[in-house]
């Protein structure tokens, strides 16, 4: 519990991120920086496309 958080997809490298589309904290390596999101959002993102946007709560990310 000393450390303040771990990345939440290795839950091995000390977290230096916040997802802030899923609130996950991840390291520096599972953390996109193009997309500003962790590498989870950024692959349903990619896959997603946005096209339209009607998936409700899916949080527009400008
Ligand atoms: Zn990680
Ligand atoms: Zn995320």
């Amino acid at each position: 519990m000393s450390v303040s958080g771990v990345c939440q997809v290795c839950e091995s490298a000390e977290a230096t991120h916040t997802c802030p589309n899923c609130g996950a904290m991840v390291c520096d390596e599972h953390y996109d920086r193009e997309l500003s999101i962790c590498v989870q959002c950024a692959a349903a993102a990619r896959q997603t496309d946005g096209e339209t946007s009607e998936i409700d709560q899916s949080d527009v990310m400008r």
